[in-house]
């Protein structure tokens, strides 16, 4: 199929990252998909829809807020944070999700599949197929299910049937495994919503396009609380659709200093973090090519971080391009680090950010330290912790104990 190749060189890679490989099964899958997301851009109706959704029930735009009290503790730059926790179901996961259910529904397609981690990605799925009707299922990884029981509830409850994943390390990698199985077979009435910039062509592009909210929005915001855009900005990374969505808007403009955080985890040893650009090595997984975690003989290694989110072993595409040609700096945080940050920000201003995002706060708060009183920081708060308490009760707890 020629035409298919064109449009794949054109739109499917950033530098030579990227690409679409999977099997034959799902190739027209993914070139239909492809047309349908190119002729919904183009239509006005379909862009005023969306807007509606993110509105109406995201609950956008997000405020852009100035955390008074944190700036005076740390005593540099201005803090600013992008409250993605504010919106409806609790991160930035529905920005995506409603866009491609609003697809699913443009492309008749009566049933869509989910994978999830934290369950974040699965709970804004479950939340938009309620919304418009359509059978949702959503594949978790049983360790996964374990960590965030209180989101598999939320899911069910919403309508979706969770499906336990036990195979490999039990975790979001494997979900995404299963959920690419079930849609070779169901293709022809199932979309599959993936949850980040990651996946084969057109995925990272179209997802980072639907989280471009977010960086549209801090830029206008930024531009009216403080007439300039900030100096840096800051956030997490796991397969990188948080960190898209605010860098993409502002990636031309070259003063604005950005850095992706990944998960240090408990060591920079293979197999205690998920710091895929930091440590990994070009490859594929998942349909595209990108950095991956893999061992000496090229299997995809294993992962870890306290944050159910960040514990991927790959990373978007467009990630892998913008760290090559040196746009984005990526750097890494660990487990202990992000949890000293996630109670700085409680006790601060009020805010207990997801154990995802407060690896953003933690690096953005070194930073700002070292940093002059008139320079801005702006910080992507990409979701809130509740659904973490529980584990961070019992870490804090472990902590005690150690001490005492
Ligand atoms: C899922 C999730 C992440 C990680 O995913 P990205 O695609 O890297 O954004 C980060 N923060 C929160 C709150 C999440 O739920």
């Amino acid at each position: 199929m020629p035409e298919e190749k064109a449009s794949q060189a054109r739109g499917g890679y950033f530098g030579p990252y990227g690409g679409r490989f999977v099997p034959e099964t799902l190739m027209s899958a993914l070139a239909q998909l492809e047309r349908e997301y190119r002729a919904a851009m183009a239509d006005e109706g379909f862009r005023a829809e969306f807007e509606r959704c993110l509105r109406e029930i995201a609950g956008r735009p997000s405020e852009l807020y100035f955390a008074r009290r944190l700036t005076e503790h740390v005593g540099g730059a201005r803090i600013y944070l992008k409250r993605e926790d504010m919106n409806h179901t609790g991160a930035h996961k529905i920005n995506n999700t409603l866009g491609q259910a609003l697809l699913a529904l443009r492309m008749g397609k009566e049933r869509v599949i989910a994978e999830t981690g934290a369950g974040q990605h699965g709970v804004a799925t479950a939340m938009a197929a309620a919304v418009f009707g359509l059978r949702c299922e959503v594949y978790m990884g049983t360790e996964d299910i374990r960590r965030q029981a209180l989101n598999v509830f939320r899911m069910e409850l919403m309508g979706a049937r969770v499906v336990p994943v036990e195979s490999g390390q039990r975790t979001l990698k494997d979900a995404c495994n299963e959920a690419l199985r079930d849609w070779m077979a169901s293709v022809e009435h199932t979309h599959y919503i993936i949850g980040s910039v990651v996946g084969p062509a057109p995925y990272p592009e179209m997802v980072r396009e639907f989280q471009s909210c977010i960086g549209r929005e801090a830029r206008r915001q930024m531009l009216e609380a403080e007439g300039r855009l900030p100096d840096l900005i800051v956030a997490c990374v796991g397969g990188g659709s948080n960190a898209a969505g605010i860098f993409a808007p502002m990636i031309a403009d070259e003063q604005v200093r950005m850095v992706g955080v990944e998960a240090g985890g408990r060591s920079m040893k293979l197999g205690d973090h998920a710091a895929s650009l930091v440590a990994g090595e070009p490859g594929v997984l998942h349909g595209s090519l990108s950095y991956v975690l893999q061992d000496d003989e090229g299997q995809t290694a294993p992962v870890h971080s306290v944050s159910a989110g960040l514990d991927y072993p790959g990373v978007g595409p467009e990630h892998a391009y913008w760290k090559d040609i040196g746009r984005v700096t990526y750097t890494t945080c660990t487990d202990e680090q992000a949890i000293d940050a996630l109670c700085l920000l409680a006790r601060t201003e009020g805010i207990i950010p997801a154990l995802e995002s407060a690896h953003a706060v933690r690096e953005a708060v070194r930073l700002a330290a070292e940093m002059e009183p008139d320079q801005i920081v702006l910080i992507n708060l990409s979701g809130r912790g509740d659904k973490d308490c529980n584990e961070i009760a019992e870490i804090l707890k472990r902590r005690e104990t150690k001490e005492s």
